[in-house]
């Protein structure tokens, strides 16, 4: 019988969460998904320095808006907890030791003087930052060089120490990548990483070796900023578990930006957003645009992920969810770098704001509407979202499309029509309300029939009257057809702002 498939996410909680990282969520979701599998999150908090407020909650809340919710995390506790590696910390030690009883890793007893005199005894031209190698390690206070009466003493007198992989030179380490294929490392470049700290803590390396077995990990889509840290996770994997148990990995190209590796930069630079949320630096208070806040469904959010890097092979490019669980394949991942086009990501949420229905958008439109101070009728204002839905790309769009509905415009340009306005034409609208007034509710096509009629009867064609009309209702030259407006805003506010309309035009 196969395993069964188990993925992680596996986020340091050091910031925000950008398109590359959600990608990298998304690919293992969909993976879990269509196998029937688990998804797991797994927050890897080792490194203390680095960890900043507020972002293990941005991640769930990333997720959560994007309905990607974990089976197990550390809110939703499974079988394999817990999900937090700084709660695991007493677990790792035991595998660290168990690497330098056989052979493979070594207790490193250097101090930060140690190490700095290192890298400038053996910097030269080709080589400016010496690593702690199999070149140096012998040069070093290491369990590798140090009479074994030392080093006992040393750890019997709690010196500080970190333990180190002994990584063997001259041999070539090779995995099968679900993206990219066979790829190969020579070990003589790799240096001796930490694998523990000297405070106990695990490193990344060892983390993230352990717990991937622990927890039963069977597959891990990652960025390929993690391709160089192959060989080290490698060689843990053989010297602790059997390469058998090893997931398999699939390496995810960058996202690139207009200048190569897209970056929170050329967000800020180009006025496109780089994270899924808004995130504040809780340091420097800088804020990073996020996707959901610049008004983008989170339906259009994942397919436009899900396609920078992937297709199904034909045309289509709007997937919902259950389309990509069910269509999502590994081999047609790409493994050169997918180029972020903010047009296009925009053409996706239009897509997706023209496939939602008016009750799907209501919330989103209502929320809107109450921040600016107006309360909307909601079965009018579902008729309003579909109505106006064509014109909106973003969601922060709405409003300007459909505040008009509920109260009057604040300013009318009226400069358009002015120049070709006549006597003639206030007779007109006139009489046009008056019609109106005759009938006890509006229909579109009532508004309009009575409007063209009216027109044929005063001589006036009708294109030069619906100008004026939609200008008088909206404020402006935009919105949806101009006789839907009218019959949904009703025949006393139409009348209301033609008058005063023409109270303006008589001004002047
Ligand atoms: N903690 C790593 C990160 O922040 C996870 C890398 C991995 O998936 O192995 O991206």
């Amino acid at each position: 019988m196969s395993k069964r498939v188990r993925v992680r996410f596996a986020p340091s909680p050091t910031g925000g969460l950008h398109l590359g990282g959600m990608r990298t969520v998304l690919y293992n979701y969909l993976f879990a998904k269509q196998q029937g599998g688990d998804f797991v999150l797994r927050i890897e908090d080792t490194d203390q320095s680095r960890y900043v407020d507020g972002a293990e909650d941005y991640i769930f809340n990333c997720l959560r808006w994007c309905g990607l919710e974990p089976d197990e995390s550390p809110g939703k506790p499974g079988k394999f907890g817990p999900y937090r590696q700084s709660e695991r910390k007493p677990m790792y030690r035991e595998y660290a030791e168990r690497l330098v009883s056989t052979g493979h890793a070594y207790y490193a007893f250097d101090t930060p003087d140690d190490l700095d005199k290192m890298r400038s005894e053996f910097k030269t031209d080709t080589n400016p930052s010496p690593q702690y190698d199999h070149t140096v390690r012998n040069n070093m206070k290491n369990s590798l060089v140090l009479p074994p009466a030392e080093v006992q003493s040393l750890l019997e007198a709690n010196t500080p120490h970190v333990i180190r992989i002994k990584m063997f030179p001259g041999e070539k380490i090779s995995f099968i990548d679900m993206v990219r294929g066979e790829v190969t490392f020579e070990t003589s470049v790799v240096d001796d990483k930490v694998l523990l700290k000297a405070d106990g803590m695990p490193t990344y390396h060892l983390a993230v070796v352990v717990d991937d077995y622990l927890m039963q990990i069977t597959h891990a889509f990652r960025g390929e900023e993690w391709l160089p840290s192959a060989p080290v996770h490698i060689e843990l994997w053989k010297h602790l578990f059997g390469l058998e148990a090893m997931p398999q990995w699939a390496h995810l190209p960058l996202i690139l930006g207009p200048n190569g590796k897209l970056s929170k930069r050329d967000g800020a630079k180009y006025g496109f957003p780089v994270f899924a949320m808004n995130w504040t630096d809780p340091k420097t208070g800088e804020l990073v645009k996020g996707f959901h806040d610049m008004g983008f469904l989170p339906e259009a959010f994942i397919n436009l992920l899900a396609l920078l890097g992937w297709n199904d092979g034909t045309e289509q490019e709007v997937f919902t969810k259950e389309e990509l669980i069910a269509k999502f394949s590994i081999d047609r991942v790409h493994n050169g770098g997918a180029k972020f086009d903010y047009e296009k990501a925009k053409w996706f949420n239009h897509e997706w704001i023209k496939k939602s229905s008016g009750q799907a958008l209501l919330s989103h439109v209502n929320a809107q509407l109450n921040e600016n101070g107006i309360e909307a009728d909601e079965q009018i204002l579902i008729k309003v979202i579909d109505l106006v839905k064509e014109r909106c790309t973003l969601l922060t769009d709405f409003f300007e499309q459909s505040a008009f509905f509920f109260r009057d415009p604040a300013t009318v340009d009226l400069s358009p029509i002015k120049p070709k306005w006549t006597e003639d034409k206030k007779i007109f609208f006139l009489e046009y309300c008056k019609r109106l007034k005759s009938l006890t509710s509006l229909t579109s096509a009532d508004a309009e029939s009575i409007f063209k009629l009216l027109a044929a009867e005063k001589n006036i064609k009708p294109g030069e009257l619906q100008l004026p009309l939609r200008i008088m209702l909206v404020g402006g030259k935009f919105g949806p057809p101009v006789f839907d407006i009218a019959s949904l805003i009703g025949i006393d506010a139409t009348c209301a702002r033609i008058n005063r309309s023409l109270d303006l035009l008589s001004q002047n």
